[in-house]
């Protein structure tokens, strides 16, 4: 059986959980980051660091014309971050990223002799972007095998988890203090525990907040 694996990751919480979750499952795992001129280049900094302490291969790629195609929130300053209501997508949303972002993973992976690509992509916390969704990853699933006559197995860990879970399933790799610490989720570009008012900041202290307090329920 191939024991290799592709991981994409941002350097956040999720994708650093998955790659700690890859670690466990794979005997060896190679780390893609993409770098579509993201507000905070802090981000890749992170990925870089964290990849390297862990040991891990890690690629950078170019995306920046993802910009060029859809401006949004994540990548310009002048546009505001908007939490999406009644069915509208957040601002920060970028139109078929991940759609992007796994094809281009199924590439090196292909090229690197990997089967295995993992994702962090999640419906539970589902903002509503569509490639996020269970039944895209299938479909992409297929379609990655047909274009490059290969048996690629897309994992998605934390699809059906929330933020408390994910924390858990840190915790359980003995990894939270690292993920709290060295990771960057906040909109703000602070690391850690972040800026704690963005939404993406609201979202993981919640989650980690809900965690903890249940595992104190069973102290
Ligand atoms: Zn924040």
């Amino acid at each position: 059986m191939n024991k290799k694996a592709v991981v994409v990751f941002s350097g956040g919480q999720d994708s650093t959980t998955c790659l700690f979750w890859a670690l466990k499952n794979f005997d060896e795992v190679i780390a893609v980051t993409f770098n579509y001129n993201q507000r905070h280049k802090l981000e890749i900094e992170c990925a870089k660091n964290i990849a390297k302490e862990l040991n891990v291969e890690h690629h950078v790629l170019d995306m920046e014309l993802l910009n060029q195609l859809a401006p949004n929130a994540l990548t310009r300053n002048d546009i505001e971050i908007t939490k999406g209501e009644d069915g509208e997508l957040p601002s920060t949303f970028v139109e078929g990223r991940n759609l992007l972002f796994l094809s281009f993973a199924g590439v090196l992976a292909k090229v690197k002799g990997a089967k295995h690509i993992i994702t962090g992509v999640c419906e539970t916390d589902f903002s509503g972007y569509p490639d996020c969704r269970d039944v895209f990853i299938k479909s992409l699933n297929v379609t990655l095998n047909l274009a490059m006559n290969y048996d690629f197995v897309i994992h998605t860990p934390l699809m059906w988890i929330d933020k408390a879970e994910t924390w858990k399933m840190a915790d359980e790799f003995g990894k939270l203090d690292f993920i709290r610490k060295k990771t960057l989720t906040c909109y703000n570009g602070i690391i850690g525990d972040g800026c704690g008012e963005c939404p993406s900041c609201i979202l993981r202290k919640n989650g980690l907040n809900k965690y903890l307090k249940s595992k104190d329920a069973f102290k």
